[in-house]
């Protein structure tokens, strides 16, 4: 009989996904969760110099396309910081690296760690790498982790509740 606990667990596992299941299960039994990160922890293991380099020469690929922004179900604003500028400057590439620092910062706290930046990267960058890291920092100050109900983000304005548009009715 075809077993379809084990492909799950695969995918659980490359994913690393923390929550591989629904809150209730019509059927089956729930895979084993990754609560720790194997790109993470092989990042961890080098020196700050080789990760330092091993970043640039991800990060010197990139071609400035916006793909990994355009696909991203969590950047919504209707101005965007990467197209600035005075901020970010594209006279040529390599990009500066300024743009994934500005947009490793926005993901602190708000990436779903869904993998779409990654898989539509031209270049291949290591995205979701990039962005755990902002997101395991997060959950190290604060105690908050994106998509799980544990609690407003320490990112929104004190005192205020959050004001979400609405969808076409
Ligand atoms: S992994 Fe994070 S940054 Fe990348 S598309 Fe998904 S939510 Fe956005
Ligand atoms: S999708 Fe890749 S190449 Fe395009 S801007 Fe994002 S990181 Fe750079």
């Amino acid at each position: 009989m075809l077993s379809r606990r084990e492909p799950t667990a695969d995918l659980a596992r490359t994913c690393e996904c923390a929550k591989p299941y629904p809150d209730r299960l019509e059927y089956g039994e729930p895979v084993e969760a990754v609560l720790e990160s194997r790109r993470l922890n092989d990042l961890k293991s080098m020196e700050r110099g080789t990760r330092l380099d091993w970043w640039l020469s991800h990060l010197n690929r990139c071609i400035g396309c916006h793909g990994c922004r355009d696909v991203c179900p969590v950047c919504f604003c209707t101005e965007c910081s990467l197209e600035h500028k005075e901020l970010i400057s594209k006279a040529k590439l390599p990009l500066d690296s300024s743009f994934h620092l500005v947009r490793a910062i926005h993901m602190g706290g708000r990436c779903i760690d869904c993998g779409l930046c990654e898989e539509v990267c031209p270049a291949r960058i290591p995205l979701r790498s990039l962005y755990k890291e902002v997101n395991r920092l997060v959950e190290e100050i604060f105690g908050y982790r994106p998509g799980s109900d544990d609690g407003r983000s320490p990112f929104s304005f004190p005192g205020e509740e959050l004001s979400l548009p609405t969808g076409p009715r």
